[in-house]
């Protein structure tokens, strides 16, 4: 595992790409904003909630120029053409660097151009990110981050300092979740990656299988790939600036199956989900993270969530995904359901008193050349 770090970490030394530059530079403005006190409670600070009982405004929080300035040196150090959408998000310019017309995609998509977020909390960077680094991370270690709300000097040097304390509240609130939610958005922004992926801690990502399947669509359309948990279009009561509220029905893919929102169509969504708006928008709705991302995808862009069969959430059964199928599916997870254990259930290399989860087993028969596998 060690060495296997280390090797991850000297490809970062050669080949320091965008989004590392971006990240880090932006954990040290996060850093001096503490430094100087300007921002209280650290990256929390930037995100306004307008006050309950008062006529609901979106009150723009104050954009942090220093970040502003960090993006645009970065657009300038970057060397990759940006595959920015034209002002208003018209449609979409695929001429920019990209394949004509016609020509598949398939070809054309690497890893290298997926950032993959991950959400995790202090109390779970042993119990859970352990296992995610030692089994899928260990395969996408230059493109995955980690947002959590705790330092940890020792997963900030594994991980190439892709580990992101976004000072958000350990909570399990709303706001906390939300709050997160928002810090993935804007360092994928920051990045200019093609497509932002979001997981839980307790999701596998088929690495392979994550980029067949965006393969297959072209990063500067609106393309939002995931999984609804539930069987019908979720209601919510938005708040309405004269303080009314009117019910908004829309889809959204459950977070904890992962998601995956092509750069295009993220970058519409800025005005409500970047530099604070998230946490704005969120409030509108008063719902979680997962159920955010959908309002402004589907109910306020009105574009529609792709759903994939290939994510799963432990809030449906793993047993009916059989081992055979393993191969072509994007995530995987891990938990209870209906009060019950819900994992995978395979034979493999590892018992499940040995790997309760089943992802060291997953990741064998995935990648049965991984040193520690038997
Ligand atoms: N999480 C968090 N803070 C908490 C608890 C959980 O950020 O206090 C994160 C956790 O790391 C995971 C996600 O929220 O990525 C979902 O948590 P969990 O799997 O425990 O709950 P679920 O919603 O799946 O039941
Ligand atoms: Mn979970």
């Amino acid at each position: 595992m060690k060495s296997k770090m280390r090797l991850c970490l000297k490809k970062v030394s050669l080949t320091i790409s965008g989004a590392t530059i971006t990240f880090l530079l932006v954990t040290f403005v996060d850093f001096q904003r503490r430094e100087d006190g300007s921002g209280v409670s650290g990256r929390a600070g930037r995100f306004a909630i307008a006050p309950s009982g008062q006529g609901f405004r979106e009150e723009p929080a104050p954009v942090d120029g220093r970040l502003r300035a960090v993006a645009s040196y970065l657009r300038a150090l970057v060397a990759k053409p940006e595959l920015d959408i034209p002002p208003g998000g018209g449609t979409s310019d695929l001429s920019q660097g990209l394949p004509p017309k016609g020509e598949p995609w398939q070809h054309r998509l690497e890893l290298k151009d997926i950032f993959i977020a991950i959400k995790t909390t202090g109390k779970f960077h042993q119990s859970r990110l352990e296992l995610l680094l030692e089994t899928w991370v260990s395969r996408a270690c230059e493109q995955t981050y980690i947002f959590t709300d705790d330092e940890d000097e020792e997963l900030k040097i594994r991980t190439g300092h892709r580990m992101i304390n976004t000072n958000c509240s350990s909570a399990h609130s709303r706001q906390a979740l939300s709050c997160k939610m928002a810090a993935e958005f804007d360092v994928f922004i920051a990045s200019r990656l093609k497509w932002f992926c979001h997981v839980d801690d307790d999701n596998y990502v088929n690495v392979r299988a994550l980029l067949n399947l965006l393969s297959s669509f072209p990063p500067t359309q609106d393309i939002y790939l995931g999984k609804p948990s539930l069987d019908r279009p979720i209601e919510a009561s938005e708040k309405l600036p004269n303080n009314k509220t009117k019910s908004v029905f829309f889809w959204f893919a459950t977070g904890g199956a992962g998601f995956c929102i092509s750069r295009g169509l993220a970058l519409k969504m800025v005005p409500w989900a970047s530099d604070g708006h998230f946490m704005n928008t969120a409030e509108r709705i008063r719902l979680p993270d997962d159920c955010t991302v959908g309002y402004i995808i589907e109910a306020l862009l009105g574009v529609n969530l792709i759903r994939s069969p290939l994510f799963h959430s432990h809030l449906e059964n793993l047993q009916l995904v059989s081992k055979s199928q393993i191969q072509s599916q994007v995530t995987l997870s891990y938990g209870t359901f209906e009060n019950k254990k819900n994992t995978i259930e395979m034979k493999g290399a590892f018992s499940v008193d040995e790997d309760p989860s089943r992802f060291k087993s997953i990741h064998c028969l995935l990648y049965p050349e991984t040193p520690w596998c038997p």
